[in-house]
């Protein structure tokens, strides 16, 4: 995937830089943390994607999650073929919203009802606003480095300490607005404690990515999400688990199947979903206890609504990706395929000794050029960024697609090969040979 002087990429991003902010719907596609010209892609099958040269490279972004059975797996197409088929949108319930409904509540015990969205924004903000609606209280905890969506109320960083709330990370969000929320530093049980301590009795929720894929890729630790889980119960806070990126991707039953096997009775009291569950169409939810849910209207007095919420293309694509997924056998390959791929670059960067750290969980990883795993948001931001860009290009111009910003995760899709991994593997001990 090399530039050159008659590259359509850059001839594709000149035009839509003039039709289209940045000449992108969402930034980080834009390239501007690793600098360069972004690749359009025209098409993608299994493991790679074609640019707009044709160059093919190794898909490891499956479009920020979602693919996880790999491109154009045939189930999934013949699925959304037959929903087209039958009528695009009806703003009228359908059968296939209860399947898929029916199918999330069979894998995440934690939730008794589930409502479906268009996106994991919407699932976020209508998660936080049934938060507050069910607790009649406003003030809530995220954690420094977690992503939600772009609701105004999670567009937030850490004040200047914990009696103050957060400031906008956003121009456009006007400070009255983040003003319950309060950022605290991940895996600080410090902060938390002081935090409950001050606000517990005014918290609406506490929501957390329990692995965060948005700082590439830290775990939140046992005792920490033990703490949160106690804290909240004994405070009345309702516990939100962001897993639009680790849900049906880390494992199964997402993030909070491990924790449940790890912390006896441990349960989230929402989960916010997405990505997988949309199989590449526009689709996410959030579910939780029935007490909960039934505060949404038209039951209850908390509001949320969608034009194309719980769309027939969406739920069909949704419900044959969870067909597939839940095939016996399909995580513990996915995750040994997923390990397979972590254990070698950190063996290559050893022996070409270049500082390097990774994990992996089911079908996502993330790597570092730092010695050790990060534990925060802070930690994350002392990597080199002009060296994780060099590695990035070094990668992309051997074919091997990783995400273009050193703090998103990276995804495997069943769809990866044995040789994929090898030609991933030779890609990156040429790359780590260049920062050496
Ligand atoms: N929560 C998490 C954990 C996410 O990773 C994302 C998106 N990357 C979102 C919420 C927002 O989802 P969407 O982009 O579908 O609005």
């Amino acid at each position: 995937m090399t530039n050159s002087v008659n590259d359509r990429n850059d001839a594709l991003m000149e035009r839509a830089r003039r039709v289209i902010p940045g000449g992108v719907n969402s930034p980080v596609r834009a390239f501007r943390a690793v600098g360069g010209t972004p690749r359009f892609i025209q098409r993608a099958q299994g493991a790679y994607l074609w640019d707009a040269n044709d160059q093919r490279c190794i898909d490891y972004i499956g479009s920020w999650g979602p693919m996880i059975l790999g491109h154009g797996h045939p189930a999934v197409l013949e699925a959304v073929r037959r929903a087209a088929q039958d009528g695009l949108s009806f703003g009228a319930p359908t059968e296939r919203e209860v399947e898929l409904a029916e199918e999330i509540l069979s894998l995440m015990p934690s939730m008794d009802m589930v409502r479906l969205v268009s996106s994991g924004t919407e699932a976020g903000m209508s998660a936080i606003r049934l938060a507050r609606g069910a607790t009649g209280r406003s003030k809530i905890i995220k954690f420094e480095g977690c992503y939600h969506g772009h609701a105004d109320a999670l567009l937030v960083k850490a004040g200047s300490g914990l009696a103050t709330f957060g400031n906008p990370t956003s121009a456009g969000v006007p400070p009255e607005v983040v003003q319950h929320t309060l950022v605290l530093e991940y895996n600080n049980l410090t902060q938390l404690e002081e935090a409950f301590a001050l606000h517990g009795r005014e918290l609406a929720c506490l929501i957390i990515e329990p692995i965060a894929g948005n700082m590439n890729f830290v775990r939140a630790s046992l005792d920490f999400v033990r703490r949160c889980r106690e804290l909240c119960t004994q405070y009345g806070a309702l516990l939100i688990y962001d897993e639009v990126m680790t849900g049906f991707r880390t494992a199964l039953g997402g993030v909070q199947s491990l924790h449940a096997k790890a912390i006896a009775g441990f349960a989230p009291d929402i989960t916010v979903m997405g990505k997988v569950i949309g199989g590449g169409m526009p689709l996410a939810a959030f579910g939780g206890k029935r007490d909960v849910m039934e505060q949404l209207a038209p039951l209850g007095p908390v509001y949320q609504a969608g034009t194309l919420s719980g769309n027939p293309v969406a739920t069909a694509c949704g419900l044959a990706t969870l067909r597939e997924i839940r095939k016996p056998g399909f995580f513990e390959a996915l995750s040994a395929r997923t390990r397979a791929l972590v254990d070698g670059l950190q063996t290559a960067a050893q022996e070409l000794g270049v500082p390097f750290c990774a994990d992996s969980e089911g079908g996502l990883f993330g790597f570092f050029l730092l010695p050790r795993l990060p534990q925060n948001y802070r930690e994350v931001m002392q990597s080199d960024a002009a060296r994780f860009n060099r590695f990035f290009h070094s990668l992309l111009s051997r074919g091997v697609y990783v995400a273009p910003a050193l703090y998103e995760a990276s995804f495997v899709s069943a769809a990866h090969s044995e040789d994929d991994i090898a030609a991933t593997l030779q890609a990156a001990r040429a790359a780590f040979r260049e920062l050496a």
